[in-house]
C-alpha cells in the first residue's frame, strides 16, 4: 500500500462514516454494517464519561474516560498546530475532521514528504489508540529481547498491583514493547521474529 493510500484509508476511518466487514460464523453470511468514525466513537465515550461521573468537579473518572480525554486533547493539540503550521493562523471554528482534511490536502498538492510522513505515523498510531480504548484487543506475550531496547520483561501495573511481564506483547495489527514502547506493524512482523530468535 502506497503512502497516499494509507492516508486516504486512515482519515476515512477517522473522520467519516466507515463500512466494516462482519462475517457471522454461524449464518455464514458476511455483511457490512456502517460503523461511526473513530472521532465520534471517541467522542461518544467522552460523554458517556461525563454522565457517568457529573458535571461536579473533581469527580473520578473511569480509566477509559480519563484515557478517552488524554487522547482527545492529545489529536485536537496534534491538529491545531498543524492547521497552524499549514495556514498560518489559528482555525477556531473548523471541527477536527476539516484540520485533518486540511492536512492530508496539502500533503497531497505539495507532495510534502515530511509532512505525508508525520500524518501517517499519526493517524495511525490515533486509530490504534482508540481502537485499543473502545474495544481492546487480545494480545499475546511474547518471549526473547525487545530489539530496541534488548529488555525481556517489563513491570506492568495491573489492578493496583505490580506483575512481570514480557516486554514484548502483540496483537493482530500492533506488536509492542512494554518498556521502551517501541512498536511494529504487522507488516514487520517477520522481520521482528527473525531479530528476537
Ligand atoms: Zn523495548
Amino acid at each position: 500500500m502506497n503512502d497516499l493510500t494509507t492516508l486516504t484509508q486512515n482519515i476515512h476511518i477517522l473522520a467519516r462514516e466507515h463500512k466494516t466487514r462482519h462475517h457471522d460464523e454461524t449464518t455464514g453470511k458476511t455483511t457490512y454494517p456502517t460503523e461511526l468514525s473513530l472521532f465520534d466513537q471517541l467522542r461518544l465515550e467522552l460523554e458517556s464519561g461525563r454522565r457517568a461521573t457529573g458535571t461536579s468537579g473533581n469527580g473520578s473518572r473511569s480509566p477509559i474516560a480519563l484515557g478517552a480525554v488524554i487522547l482527545w486533547n492529545e489529536i485536537r493539540e496534534t491538529l491545531n498546530t498543524t492547521t497552524i503550521t499549514i495556514t498560518g493562523h489559528d482555525q477556531p471554528t473548523t471541527t477536527p475532521e476539516q484540520k485533518l482534511e486540511l492536512w492530508i490536502t496539502t500533503a497531497r498538492q505539495t507532495n510534502d514528504q515530511a509532512l505525508t510522513q508525520r500524518c501517517i505515523r499519526k493517524t495511525t498510531a490515533w486509530i490504534n489508540a482508540i481502537n485499543d480504548l473502545i474495544n481492546p484487543e487480545p494480545s499475546i506475550e511474547i518471549s526473547g529481547a525487545c530489539p530496541a531496547c534488548h529488555q525481556t520483561h517489563a513491570w506492568t501495573l495491573e489492578d493496583g498491583e505490580y506483575r512481570r511481564n514480557t516486554a514484548l506483547t502483540a496483537t493482530i495489527t500492533t506488536a509492542k514493547c512494554r518498556t521502551c514502547q517501541a512498536e511494529w506493524a504487522r507488516q514487520d512482523f517477520e522481520n521482528l521474529a527473525a531479530t528476537i530468535h
